[in-house]
């Protein structure tokens, strides 16, 4: 899971991070409270979590009060597209108003988990402000790293090591080192990073820029983060498979795929691919599906406007093939099916399962295995010249 900028920062706050001192604001009215409260000049930074919005003209100063109101106005309400976002951008809906620093050097910090080596990296370069991708392709030797034995954190040696190579005050950037640390175990981390990390004229570390994702997993335990997600974020349709634990990823062909085990949803999309269509989503339900997940995940494929076909494609295992059948039932009883749906069932209770579906009074088309799915797909759909 990601959060947004402004919400890794009250985060780094907690930890003791030092950040500049900041507004969100999503009117113009809010820009212009922003900016009486805090003094100018400002820094007004577009909150969308996609990174490369210094260049994309997401991240301005304003050194007067009119400045401020202008940008806000540019941005507020209006796509921003980054190298990150995709052609069409992403509407700013927010953004954080911060008092400008007044920047002397750029460091990069990051920190991720490195799985060749079961456990964090920490990485620091003296070359902030350059995106780290690049760095490692332009300037790799100015990227130094320390992996962190989980059982005894990161190391104080380790941190000021690290400070001193990238040139950094040393004792100051070590305090701050070991906190990110702290921070990236206690919230379950999957990425931290503060890219600039910078030293002011004035001569203190201050974290302009802060990412931080979260492992899925272990949300549980972190109520406060799952709080901050932001729906805007995500595609209404992954949202709304999110909420009843389906495995939902959505994609730009017009078959709708519905698959227990990520294995053969990976092997129902390749078989569609073969039969020269493409898949409009990526649905496992799970082997611990029930009705009403299956219900839901039915409905969320046929609300899809791009989905011309749906097939079905189970292996009844821990997901018994009955269970499948009544979920597909029920959710055809709540909404109209105006498109085919072709079934492909096998496993556990198959028999009934075809049984329920054939008694059901609804129209399936039922395919004997995968290959002749696939023929069946091309018949439905037609060939593609
Ligand atoms: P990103 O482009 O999405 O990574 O956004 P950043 O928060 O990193 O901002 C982009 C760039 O804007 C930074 O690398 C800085 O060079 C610059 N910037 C951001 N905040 C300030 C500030 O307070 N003062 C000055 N002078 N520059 C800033
Ligand atoms: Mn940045």
């Amino acid at each position: 899971m990601k959060i947004h900028e402004y919400q890794a920062k009250e985060l780094f706050k907690k930890f003791g991070i030092p950040v500049p001192e900041g507004r969100l604001a999503t009117t113009v009215e809010e820009v212009k409270a922003a900016v009486d409260e805090l003094g100018l000049p400002v820094v007004i930074k577009a909150q969308i979590q996609a990174g490369g919005r210094g260049k994309a003209g997401g991240v301005k100063l304003a050194k007067t009060l009119e400045e401020a109101e202008q940008i806000a106005e540019n941005i507020l309400g209006k796509p921003l597209v980054t190298h990150q976002t995709g052609g069409q951008g992403k509407i700013v809906r927010k953004v954080l108003v911060e008092k400008a620093a007044n920047i002397q050097k750029e460091y990069y910090v990051g920190m991720v988990i490195d799985r060749s080596q079961n456990r964090p990296v920490l990485m620091v370069s003296p070359a902030g402000g350059m995106e780290i991708e690049e760095l490692a392709q332009e300037k790799p030797e100015l990227i130094f790293k320390e992996a962190i034995d989980p059982f005894l954190g990161l190391l104080p040696y380790q941190a000021r090591k690290l400070s001193f190579k990238a040139a950094m005050p040393v004792k100051e950037a070590a305090k701050l080192l070991m906190a990110l640390y702290k921070l990236f175990v206690s919230y379950d981390c999957s990425l931290a990073e503060i890219n600039p990390l910078i030293l002011t004229e004035e001569g203190s570390l201050l974290a302009i820029d802060a990412k931080l994702n979260f492992d899925d997993s272990a949300l549980y335990r972190h109520p406060d983060i799952k709080e901050m997600l932001d729906p805007d974020e995500l595609d209404p349709l992954e949202y709304e498979a999110m909420k009843y634990r389906l495995n939902y990823v959505r994609l730009d062909g017009n078959v709708g795929i519905m698959v227990n085990g990520a294995g053969l949803a990976m092997a129902t999309m390749d078989v569609i691919k073969l039969a020269g269509a493409e898949p409009a989503n990526f649905l496992d339900v799970g082997g611990g599906a029930n009705v009403e997940m299956i219900t839901q995940g039915f409905k969320i494929l046929l609300s899809d406007p791009n989905v011309k076909l749906i097939f079905i494609n189970i292996f009844g295992g821990i997901l018994r093939c009955d269970v499948l059948a009544q979920g597909v039932i029920e959710a055809a009883k709540q909404v109209d099916i105006n498109i085919p749906v072709l079934v492909r069932l096998e496993g556990t209770n198959v028999e009934k399962g075809r049984q329920m579906l054939n008694e059901s009074g609804l129209n399936f088309v039922v395919a004997k295995d995968i290959s002749d799915a696939a023929k069946k797909i091309v018949e439905i759909l037609g060939k593609k010249e």
